[in-house]
């Protein structure tokens, strides 16, 4: 394995082989929580739940490096916090009825199937109005609408990038600058979470301008 490129299992496969050990949705659910927690101190008390549960099975997980399948060890240079392969999938469907066909006929499928996506994939585009890629667009107004319940506390520097983010109970570090935020979610995505947007309003900026480039 090339130590610069990061591999992922897709935890729903993962999951899959694992369920074969462990059955039951709370199982089930114990493995899900662990991959999705985006935090290490998140992970650490999720577990903790899951060693409760089954001890074999939390031994089993601690066996695979946390970076190939929580989010809590993914690196944050990809932007991306897929964890599941479904894009080739989901391209391995359209493409079945042609997949088992001679060669010629195989290719004609395919040169059929793309040029009909690319084509209305590019109509899309023309009729959109905006600078974000649409489902980005729509990640960013959740946490728009999320922000309200955030009350950002600025840290005074002279270019107005530290902050701490609270809603009364809980709290969270941004650092506009270094894009980061302490739930890990800007750093991962690179689309701005509410705790971000709070702060991004706090200056009078727009959040749009805090999407990663890739996203543009
Ligand atoms: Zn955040």
């Amino acid at each position: 394995m090339d130590e610069n490129v990061d591999h992922r299992f897709c935890v729903k496969h993962l999951y899959g082989n694992w369920r074969k050990k462990y059955p039951g949705q709370e199982m089930k659910g114990a493995l899900w929580s662990a991959a999705r927690a985006n935090t290490m101190s998140h992970w650490e008390k999720t577990m903790d739940k899951l060693k409760e549960l089954n001890e074999e099975a939390w031994n089993d997980m601690k066996q695979i490096p946390i970076k190939q399948w929580s989010r809590a060890g993914y690196s944050t240079y990809p932007k991306c916090d897929l964890q599941v392969n479904n894009m080739c999938e989901a391209f391995n469907r359209a493409i079945l009825e042609y997949r088992d066909k001679p060669i010629i006929n195989m290719l004609e499928g395919l040169k059929f199937y793309l040029t009909n996506r690319i084509v209305k994939q590019r109509d899309m585009v023309i009729r959109y109005q905006g600078d974000l890629c649409p489902t980005i667009q729509k990640k960013l107004e959740v946490s728009k609408r999320d922000a309200a319940a955030w009350l950002p506390l600025s840290a005074g520097d002279p270019r107005n990038s530290l902050f701490e983010v609270t809603n009364g109970t809980w709290k969270y570090a941004v650092n506009l600058d270094a894009k980061s935020c302490a739930c890990r979610r800007w750093d991962l995505t690179g689309i701005p979470c509410c705790h971000v947007v709070a702060c991004i309003w706090y200056n009078n900026t727009r959040p749009e301008d805090f999407v990663d480039p890739y996203y543009w």
